[in-house]
């Protein structure tokens, strides 16, 4: 069996570059699964699809072809042969996201999809729902958290070192609001696994945060 280390947890917490650390370190694959939520939520606004409408949502899905195009130094996403990759990070798509993250139809299309992700030597297994739902049987889950206030100064500095303009309370209301949505879902809602490890990085720098996880696996 392939050994997953999964880390969930909220957005901002520093899931991503944590997971992209740990991927590269032990040089196993990585799944960033909050971007298959994006593809599917691209692919609705782009066919303008109302987030309500259950029929065209099944339909559209059972219809897009997502490939992945990994190379040394990055992922692209290919949807229907377009590469999306730079849309995908938009504010837009991340909340049209959290929206469809809560409809049953796309989460039990995405199950098979990220499970494939796990393939020797390991996988790295990134997003809300991979220690409690996906790889129930990981070898090891990370729970990792912030204070809102902290993952909103993280996400503002990110995207002004982009070149963004953004106001910080704008991004809080807007983290606030998409854990929420996130926590009280009826399907897979965002809650430490029973076994997980959980980490509160509000004090902890990433280095601080991949020494500790490499260290609960070696143990
Ligand atoms: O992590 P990221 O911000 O890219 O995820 C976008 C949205 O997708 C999240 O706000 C969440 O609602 C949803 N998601 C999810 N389950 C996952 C990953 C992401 O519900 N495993």
């Amino acid at each position: 069996i392939v050994p997953v280390i999964t880390i969930d947890g909220p957005s901002g917490a520093g899931k991503g570059t944590v997971s992209q650390i740990l991927s590269e370190k032990l040089g196993w694959n990585l799944l960033d699964s909050g971007s298959l939520y994006r593809i599917v939520a691209y692919a609705i606004l782009k066919n303008h699809i109302n987030l309500d409408d259950q029929v065209c949502i099944e339909q559209l899905i059972k219809s897009i072809d997502i490939t992945y195009n990994v190379t040394e130094s990055s992922t692209e996403v290919l949807l229907d042969d377009k590469n999306i990759t730079n849309y995908l990070r938009d504010e837009k798509i991340g909340e049209t996201a959290s929206v469809i993250a809560a409809n049953e139809i796309v989460r039990g299309y995405l199950i098979q999809k990220q499970k494939d992700f796990a393939k020797p030597p390991g996988l790295i297994a990134d997003g809300r729902d991979m220690g409690t739902v996906i790889f129930p049987n990981a070898l090891l889950k990370i729970f990792l958290d912030a204070s809102p206030e902290e993952r909103a100064r993280r996400r503002t500095k990110q995207l002004q070192d982009k070149g963004l303009d953004v106001n910080i309370d704008e991004i809080l209301a807007n983290i606030i609001d998409r854990d929420q949505r996130d926590r009280n879902r009826s399907i897979s809602p965002l809650v430490p696994a029973d076994n997980a490890i959980v980490i509160d990085s509000t004090n902890l720098s990433i280095n601080d945060v991949v020494s500790y996880i490499l260290e609960s696996y070696a143990l």
